[in-house]
This record gives structure tokens, C-alpha cells and sequence, in this order.
């Protein structure tokens, strides 16, 4: 294996515990890198962790530690940030679909932030958080993301004045827009586009008699996977290009909310080949390993998200496979489609590492389906 130096204290980790398999191993340090230099990039935008993206209480201690803020996306996880020592006023209720409960146990608690984009939530909010802040959320296209979000959240920027008056007149401070360009979002231009179109909704909400003064940026950040994807100071440049010239001199408080850039990149990890078979029907040769869909590897559906890849035989010479989970079931196939090749020689027990693993992976596995347990992790 020829180890990305970006990895070796993982590396090391490995080799020196040889810890049972698939096994995530994410490092802090790097973590902390991550955060650092988003801040560098953008020095005027506030962070808010969005701790979905791996939601371990290493990462929320040492961001919390450097005066990261987070967006939590339940009450589950404003728990997990108020449980490390977050103070409310650092946290985001910013999943735009909420209980009116976890509504009422947040606000309680002292969280005053809420995502809304629609006037059901707007009332539920109302409710039983009274005088609360709001930001709307307003729809992308979600193109140029791996992982788009281009649906389920957010209304068309033309309804987001009529939910803010709503909100104001029930007795909400409507007090920003936001957007999210799509996870894993490989072009700047498209943060530059929604921050266009943000800065006309803060006009036209002015002209609604509401002084808007938060813009919430989303993630979308990039890690670094199969395909190439822009270095984080030119998205950065394009923000702030884009804050500068839609916003002029009146440019409000920002945030943005990274997942997977913070964590992603980070972490690594480590599998093993659990079967080799070249099938006779089809003529192509499957790769089983000892994790899949259900152990963490979730994103891999529709092959969105395409992880780099590297095996204890690279080197030599490789050949086309399909790589697959270990349950028993037809959809644990992590790529088919992608042209993925891999050394000619690897075989069962050989050691398969997946790269910048660190977010969305141990967080989604936890379902131990067909009995296999959730995914084993590391902070280290
Ligand atoms: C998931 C999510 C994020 C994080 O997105 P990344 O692409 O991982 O940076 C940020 N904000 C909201 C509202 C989200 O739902």
C-alpha cells in the first residue's frame, strides 16, 4: 500500500492495533485542520458543524474547543452538543422538519435558531417557542453536487417572503434566508448563483418591511473522492466575491454549515476482501468485502459518492471488478458501474482501505442488519 501521507498517523494506527475489520479510524488532528482552514478561507463566516455528518464526541469537544457553532439536525443531536458543553446560543435547529415537541424541548433549553420553510412549521414554532429567530430556506438546483439536496428542503425563492411576514406576524423574528448548494459540491459558481439570489430576497424583504440579517451559506463542501473537485480557497473566493458584489457594503452576519468537509477527509476506513469470484455468468470478476451499504457505506447508492481506494497488492497490475458488501442482500453492491480496478492478485483477507471516510459513514450505520455489527471507530 502505498499510504497518502495525508493519512499516516492513521496508517500507523492500524498497523500497530491491527483492529478487528471494517473498522473507521478518523484523525483529530486533521479534523482540526479542516476547520482551521475553512475559517483562514472565510474569516468573516461564522462555522456551525452540521454534526450529522459524524456526530462522535471528539469532533464536537475539539471544534467546540477552537469556537465552532453546530447545526443539529434533531433534538438528539442539540442533546449531543448541549452534553459536550455547547451553550445553546452556539446551536442551529436547522433540519427544516421538526417536532413540535423537540421544538419545545430546544427552545427550553435555550436554543433560539430554527430552520423553517413552510407556514406549518412557522406555526408549530410559534407556538411553542415564542419570539424564537427564523431563517427560511430557499430551493437549489442542486447541480454540479454528487449529492444533491434539491428537493426535500426549501421552497421557491418566490414564497420565502410569505412565510417570513407570517412568521413576523405570529410573533417570530424572521431573521435570515439560507440555502444549500448540494453535499458534495464540485462548483463554485453555484454558491455564488444562490448568495444572487439570496441578496434579492433580502431586498425584496426590506420592501415587506423585514430587516433581514443572517445569511445561512449550507455546506456542501467538498472531500476529496474519486474525481477531482475544486481546492476549498477557490469556493472561498467565489463567496466572498459573491457576498461582496450582491451585498455591497451591507453584508450581514454569515454562516455556513459544513458536514462533510470537516469530517470526511479525516477519516479512513478499513476493510477486508472477504471473497474473490470471477462469474462465469456475466464474465466479470466480484469483490466482496467485509463492509457494505448497511455497515456504513450508505452513500455509495446510485454510486453517488465514489471513495478512493487502495489495497495492500497496489502496484501490480489491476483489472475491472464489482465491489460488494457482505449481507445478503441484492442492493449491497457498492460499485458497478464506476469503473473501478483494482490488482489482479487481490484476494480474500487482503486489506481494502476506502479514504476520506470520516462523514456520513459511521453515522449512518448503525442497524446491525443481517447481524452484522455497526461500524467499529477510532478518534484518535
Ligand atoms: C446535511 C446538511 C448540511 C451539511 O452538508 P455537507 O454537504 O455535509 O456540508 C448543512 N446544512 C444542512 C441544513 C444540512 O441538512
Amino acid at each position: 500500500m502505498k499510504p497518502d501521507p495525508m493519512n499516516k498517523k492513521i496508517i500507523e494506527f492500524l498497523e500497530e492495533h491491527n483492529p478487528d475489520s471494517p473498522c473507521l479510524v478518523v484523525d483529530i488532528d486533521l479534523v482540526i485542520e479542516q476547520y482551521e482552514n475553512l475559517s483562514r478561507f472565510l474569516p468573516l463566516v461564522e462555522i456551525f458543524y452540521a454534526i450529522k455528518a459524524n456526530p462522535a464526541k471528539e469532533i464536537l469537544l475539539s471544534l467546540l474547543s477552537l469556537g465552532s457553532r453546530f447545526d443539529a439536525a434533531s433534538i438528539f443531536e442539540i442533546r449531543q452538543c448541549l452534553a459536550v458543553g455547547a451553550q445553546p446560543c452556539q446551536l442551529s435547529f436547522g433540519n427544516t422538519i421538526k417536532k413540535e415537541s423537540a421544538i419545545a424541548e430546544a427552545f427550553q433549553a435555550g436554543v433560539s435558531l430554527f430552520a423553517v420553510d413552510c407556514d406549518a412549521e412557522v406555526e408549530k414554532i410559534s407556538r411553542v417557542a415564542p419570539g424564537a429567530a427564523v431563517f427560511c430556506r430557499f430551493l437549489t438546483s442542486g447541480a454540479g453536487a454528487d449529492w444533491p439536496l434539491s428537493n426535500k428542503f426549501g421552497i421557491a425563492p418566490d414564497e420565502v417572503i410569505d412565510v417570513l411576514v407570517k412568521a413576523k406576524r405570529i410573533g417570530l423574528k424572521p431573521q435570515g434566508i439560507s440555502f444549500h448548494v448540494g453535499s458534495q459540491q464540485r462548483k463554485p459558481k453555484q454558491w455564488a448563483d444562490a448568495i444572487a439570489k439570496a441578496a434579492q430576497l433580502f431586498l425584496k424583504a426590506n420592501k415587506s418591511g423585514i430587516k433581514l440579517e443572517l445569511l445561512n451559506i449550507g455546506g456542501g463542501f467538498p472531500s476529496r473522492y474519486k474525481e477531482g473537485i475544486p481546492n476549498l480557497n477557490e469556493i472561498c473566493e467565489e463567496i466572498t466575491k459573491a457576498l461582496c458584489l450582491h451585498f455591497g457594503s451591507s453584508v450581514p452576519r454569515v454562516i455556513a454549515e459544513p458536514g462533510r468537509y470537516i469530517a470526511g477527509d479525516a477519516g479512513v476506513i478499513e476493510a477486508e476482501v472477504v471473497l474473490v469470484s470471477q462469474k462465469r455468468h456475466g464474465g466479470r470478476r466480484w469483490i466482496y468485502v467485509d463492509i457494505g451499504k448497511f455497515g456504513g457505506l450508505i452513500e455509495t447508492i446510485g454510486e453517488a459518492i465514489r471513495y478512493k481506494i487502495e489495497t495492500t497488492r497496489d502496484g501490480g497490475a489491476t483489472g475491472p471488478v464489482v465491489l460488494a458488501g457482505p449481507t445478503c442482500d441484492e442492493m449491497d453492491v457498492l460499485y458497478d458501474q464506476s469503473n473501478y480496478q483494482l490488482p489482479l492478485d487481490l484476494r480474500e483477507g487482503d486489506k481494502i482501505r476506502f479514504l476520506s471516510a470520516g462523514a456520513y459513514t459511521a453515522s449512518y450505520s448503525s442497524t446491525g442488519f443481517n447481524g452484522f455489527p455497526p461500524l467499529r471507530e477510532y478518534y484518535i
